[in-house]
C-alpha cells in the first residue's frame, strides 16, 4: 500500500490518486522496481485537495485518517505501507524528517517504510535516483516477506 499527501487537482477531480504528473513518476518508478501497480493499493492522508494546493492541516489530518485511511489499511491489511513524502511520514509516524525514517521498515502497528514524495522526487534529480532505488528495495523487502 502507498500513502501519499492529498489528491492534486487532476486526482480530485477524477477521485483517482496519483494519475497526474507524480502519479506518473510513482508509475515508472514501480514499473522500475518490478511493482505491478494493479497489485498495489495507493491512497492519500488527506481525501480532498486543500486550497491553493497548501499541506493539510493537523485537523484535516487528524479527521481523515481518523475517518478514512485507518479502515482502509484495516481493510487493505498491507504487507507493508510506503509512506511517500514528508506529510505521510508525519501524519502515520509522528516523526518530523523524511530523512530520520526513509529507506527502511518500521514496526508500528504496522510495517512502514517511507520514501520521497513523486512530485518531490521530479524536481530533484538527486531525489528521483533515490526514489528510484528506494521502491527497488521496497519490492525486495516484499519479496523477502513472502
Ligand atoms: N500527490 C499526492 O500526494 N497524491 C496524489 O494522489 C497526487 C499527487
Amino acid at each position: 500500500m502507498f500513502v501519499g499527501e492529498a489528491p492534486g487537482r487532476n486526482e480530485d477531480i477524477q477521485g483517482i490518486p496519483f494519475i497526474g504528473r507524480a502519479g506518473s513518476v510513482l508509475n515508472t518508478a514501480l514499473v522500475g522496481a518490478g511493482i505491478l501497480r494493479s497489485e498495489v493499493f495507493i491512497s492519500n492522508v488527506v481525501k480532498c485537495r486543500p486550497p491553493n494546493n497548501r499541506v493539510p492541516t493537523r485537523c484535516e489530518v487528524e479527521v481523515c485518517v481518523g475517518t478514512y485511511l485507518d479502515r482502509e489499511i484495516q481493510t487493505v491489511n498491507p504487507q507493508i505501507i510506503c509512506l511517500l513524502g514528508g506529510t505521510a511520514v508525519k501524519s502515520l509516524l509522528g516523526v518530523d524528517r523524511l530523512s530520520n525514517a526513509r529507506g527502511k521498515l518500521i514496526e508500528i502497528d504496522h510495517t512502514y517504510f517511507a520514501t520521497y514524495h513523486p512530485a518531490g522526487a521530479a524536481r530533484n534529480p538527486i531525489w528521483l535516483k533515490a526514489f528510484q532505488m528506494d521502491l527497488i528495495k521496497l519490492n525486495q523487502l516484499l519479496v523477502a516477506k513472502r
